[in-house]
């Protein structure tokens, strides 16, 4: 049961955190967690502000930690043909051309 595998504070901390789409947001800088068990990575972007995403946004920590896409206001329209998606390697998951981490595992594309 992959799903059971847990990760200590060492193997998360200074993770580079990209989201769905590639793009990086920042580096794990601490994890917090409350009573309820809602688990939150604090992570220092590169401004030096930070975020905090919950844990239930993560879908997957290889060499990278890789999370949802944040649900941003603008609705960017990528006209792509078909045949210019992306293909990982390793998992089959498809990404948008540009993309430099598949979404799926989290393996460089390029
Ligand atoms: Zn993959």
């Amino acid at each position: 049961m992959s799903s059971a595998k847990s990760f200590r504070k060492e193997e998360i901390a200074d993770k580079t955190v990209i989201d769905s789409s590639g793009k990086v947001m920042g580096k794990v800088k601490d994890i917090t967690f409350t009573l309820d068990e809602t688990i939150t990575l604090v992570v220092a972007r590169p401004d030096a502000s930070e975020v905090q995403i919950p844990l239930s946004k993560v879908m997957g920590v290889s060499d990278h930690i890789i999370v949802k896409e944040e649900a941003a206001p603008k609705q960017v329209v990528v006209a792509t043909t078909p045949g210019s998606m992306l293909v990982c390697k390793s998992c089959g998951t498809q990404a948008r051309p540009g993309t430099q981490w598949c979404p799926g595992c989290g393996r460089s594309l390029g």
